[in-house]
C-alpha cells in the first residue's frame, strides 16, 4: 500500500500517518519524492487489513491518495520512486537517456592482455572496462581467475586509461577487497540470490551491477535489487543476461529482451543487457546488442578479447577487437537515429 501525501504536507502530518500504520502493526517506509512525499507499507496485507488501514488513514490530514500495489518490491519500484535513477560513476552516467557500453574480456589474464583490451575499449569510445578476477566457473578445474592479482591489474589499467572499471565479487567476505580496486561491483547471475552478498554489497556504498539469475523471475530479480537498496545504497544497475534456455544446441541462454520494457515499466533502476552471456555465441552478439538499444536498454555489456581463440574463459562468445569496434560504430549510428546519447 502506498499513501501519497499532499504537496507541502508537514512533518507532523506525515508522522501522524506513520503512527496510525504502526498502531496497525506495520512499519511505515517514508519515501521522499521530488515535490511530494509518500508513505509505503512494505508488508503484504490481507484484504481485511487493507480496508481497516484505509479507513484509519483516509481521513487523516494531508493524505491525498491511497494506492495498492500487488508487487512485493518497494524500493526498486517505479511506483514508489517515480524519478528514474541515474547512477553516476566518475562522471559516467548510467541511465537518464544515455546508452553506455561496457566492454572487456571475460577474465583478466595478464597485464598485457588487459592493457590491450582496455586500449580497444577506450579507442572505440566506450567508457566502462569489464574484467573478471574472481570467476564463477561451472567446473572447479576451469580457470578461476587471477584473484587479487587480477584486481591490481584492473586498478592499474583503470588509472592509466581513465576508464571506469567493473568486476565480479562472489562472496560477502571479498566485498571490501574488490571495492578497494574497482569502481562498480558486479554480482554474477549465479549469486543473484546470495543474500549475505547482496547485503554486504549494499553496505559498501559502491555502485552494484546486479545480474539476473538464470532462472529468476522478474519479481525475484527486483527483490534481489531490493536487498541492496534496503541497505541504504541507491546505486543499483540491473542486468539482463539471458535465462535458462529450452534448447542449448544453438545458444547458451535465452536473452529475455522483453525483460527490458518490463523492468522499465516497473522499476526506476537502469537496465543493461549482456548479449555475450545471453547468447554465448560471438556472431549473435551484434544483432542482440542493437536489439537491446531499440528495446530501450540503458546500455550493454560486451565480452571482447584481443585474441578470443586463446581466451581462458568464454572465448566462444568474445568479440574480436575488429568486431567490437565495428559494433561500436553501428551502435553510435543507430543511437543517433533514435536520438539517444551514446556514452561509448
Ligand atoms: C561474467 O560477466 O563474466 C559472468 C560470469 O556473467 P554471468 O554471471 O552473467 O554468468
Ligand atoms: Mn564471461
Amino acid at each position: 500500500m502506498l499513501i501519497l501525501m499532499r504537496v507541502g504536507a508537514t512533518d507532523e502530518q506525515v508522522q501522524n500517518v506513520c503512527a496510525v500504520i504502526r498502531d496497525h502493526g506495520h512499519e511505515p517506509l517514508v519515501l521522499p519524492g521530488q515535490d511530494r512525499l509518500a508513505v509505503g507499507i512494505p508488508d503484504a496485507l490481507t484484504p481485511e487489513e487493507r480496508i481497516n488501514l484505509e479507513m484509519s488513514i483516509g481521513s487523516l490530514e494531508a493524505v491525498s491518495k491511497i494506492t495498492h500495489t500487488s508487487r512485493p518490491y518497494k524500493l526498486a519500484s517505479l511506483e514508489f520512486h517515480p524519478e528514474r535513477t541515474v547512477v553516476e560513476v566518475k562522471g559516467v552516467k548510467i541511465g537518464g537517456g544515455n546508452f553506455v557500453v561496457m566492454g572487456g574480456p571475460c577474465s583478466v589474464e595478464s597485464l598485457e592482455q588487459f592493457q590491450q583490451s582496455a586500449e580497444i575499449v577506450r579507442a572505440s569510445g566506450a567508457q566502462i572496462l569489464r574484467g573478471g578476477a574472481f570467476k564463477p566457473r561451472s567446473s572447479p578445474y576451469a580457470f578461476q581467475g587471477l584473484a587479487e592479482e587480477g584486481l591490481k591489474i584492473m586498478k592499474q589499467v583503470g588509472d592509466e586509461t581513465g576508464l571506469v572499471t567493473i568486476s565480479e565479487v562472489m562472496s560477502p567476505d571479498l566485498v571490501s577487497l574488490v571495492a578497494e580496486y574497482v569502481d562498480i561491483l558486479q554480482i554474477g547471475a549465479r549469486s543473484m540470490q546470495n543474500f549475505p552478498l547482496l547485503i554486504e554489497a549494499g553496505k559498501s556504498g559502491k555502485p552494484v551491477f546486479l545480474k539476473r539469475g538464470p532462472s529468476a523471475t522478474i519479481d525475484e530479480f527486483l527483490l534481489a535489487a531490493e536487498y541492496v537498496l534496503s541497505q541504504g545504497n541507491p546505486r543499483v544497475i540491473l542486468c539482463e543476461r539471458g535465462v535458462t534456455p529450452l534448447d542449448r544446441a544453438y545458444t547458451r541462454n535465452t536473452l529475455d529482451l522483453a525483460a527490458v520494457p518490463v523492468l522499465k515499466e516497473h522499476s526506476h533502476l537502469p537496465v543493461i543487457v549482456d548479449p555475450s552471456h545471453g547468447t554465448g555465441v560471438a556472431r549473435y552478439v551484434s544483432a542482440m546488442s542493437k536489439a537491446a538499444l531499440v528495446a530501450g536498454a540503458d546500455g550493454i555489456m560486451i565480452e571482447m578479447h584481443p585474441n578470443p581463440k586463446v581466451a581462458l574463459s568464454d572465448g566462444a562468445q568474445a568479440l574480436t577487437p575488429e568486431q567490437f569496434t565495428a559494433l561500436m560504430r553501428e551502435i553510435n549510428a543507430l543511437a543517433k537515429f533514435l536520438a539517444l546519447n551514446v556514452l561509448g
